[in-house]
């Protein structure tokens, strides 16, 4: 096999509560993680030497800045593959967004690079290995429902959210995560998301008790900072969605649809809003379906 085209699959937070800063700077998590039917296309191939990287998306670097380029640099030092590998990218997920498009690229390309190059890597070494690119990585291994905590990369998987319809917009603004960590200020926090509630929804198929814990954070923060925010959160529940929420650090808004026309009705009221930037309806992506590196064609 010479060729592998791979999906990478953007994520939502459904919930996400910080419980600590660690000595080491990062902060210590807990995330309801799921894959959301948005993703990014890789096409691999296999070279004599080097790492090439082409991408449809101008604005993102193509070397080593780029996650898909560190992925295959991690892989090829570590497994001593002696040939190289040519890269495509066709970037779909919105970038610097909470959607973590760059971490689910990184994850497809080793997933897609133990394939390729035959490694015989099992999915929990991969992990291992992801976190060191990003905290993020290993759930993009992973993908569908789950539950993370330490910094992202404690991982228990969970059954698959209730089916429904999501309506995610990702202003025209850009967000630094490192800004909105700093930023926040744990003892002014006083209500916690109740994540062990949303979890026991989940093991329930409860749509309406996954939508009534629903909550970040992070928000306090990126709210403060950006009212368009609360401004796409107010619109979606004015406009069907059962409730609406902000993704990671930010600043994409996504909102929980329990009907596909309301949802599409909804983004073509957006249309007229100044800044609402990238529009997607979609739907939660099951595990079987939903996880970085999910082939979809093999050439040679
Ligand atoms: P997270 O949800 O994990 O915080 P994010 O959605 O906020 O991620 P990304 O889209 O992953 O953010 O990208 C953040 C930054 O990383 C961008 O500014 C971009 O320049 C850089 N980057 C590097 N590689 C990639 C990639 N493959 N796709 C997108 N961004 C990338």
């Amino acid at each position: 096999m010479d060729t592998l085209e791979i999906r990478a699959y953007a994520k939502v937070n459904l919930g996400l509560d910080v419980v600590r800063k660690l000595e080491n700077g990062y902060h210590e998590v807990r995330m309801v993680m799921q894959t959301v039917n948005i993703y990014d296309t890789l096409t691999l191939k296999r070279a004599e030497k080097g790492i090439e990287l082409t991408a449809d998306n101008e604005a993102l670097p193509k070397d080593e800045n780029n996650l898909v380029y560190k992925a295959a640099r991690l892989l090829m030092d570590s497994c001593h593959i002696g040939e190289g590998i040519s890269i495509h990218l066709e970037k779909r997920i919105p970038v610097a967004a909470g959607m973590a498009g760059g971490s689910s690229d990184a994850a497809a390309v080793m997933k897609g690079m133990n394939e390729l190059f035959s490694l015989g890597i099992s999915e929990e070494e991969l992990c291992r290995m992801g976190v060191n690119l990003g905290a993020d990585v290993p759930y993009c291994i992973m993908g569908g429902t789950a539950l993370a905590e330490g910094i992202g990369e404690k991982l228990t998987r969970l059954p698959d959210a209730p089916d429904c319809f999501l309506l995610v917009v990702k202003p025209d603004i850009d967000v630094s995560t490192k800004y909105v960590y700093e930023h926040l200020a744990l003892s002014n926090i006083k209500r916690h998301p109740d994540i062990d509630g949303m979890v026991e929804a989940i093991r329930k198929g409860s749509l309406q008790g996954v939508t009534g814990r629903m909550d970040n954070v992070l928000q306090s923060v990126t709210e403060r900072e950006y009212p368009i925010i609360t401004g796409l959160k107010c619109f979606m529940e004015e406009n069907g969605a059962c409730k609406a929420l902000m993704s990671g650090s930010g600043p994409t808004v996504f909102g929980i649809f329990e009907e596909e026309g309301k949802a599409n009705a909804a983004k073509k009221r957006l249309g007229g809003m100044q800044l609402a930037g990238q529009c997607f309806v979609t739907t939660f992506s099951p595990k079987e379906e939903g996880y970085a590196g999910k082939f979809t064609g093999k050439h040679g």
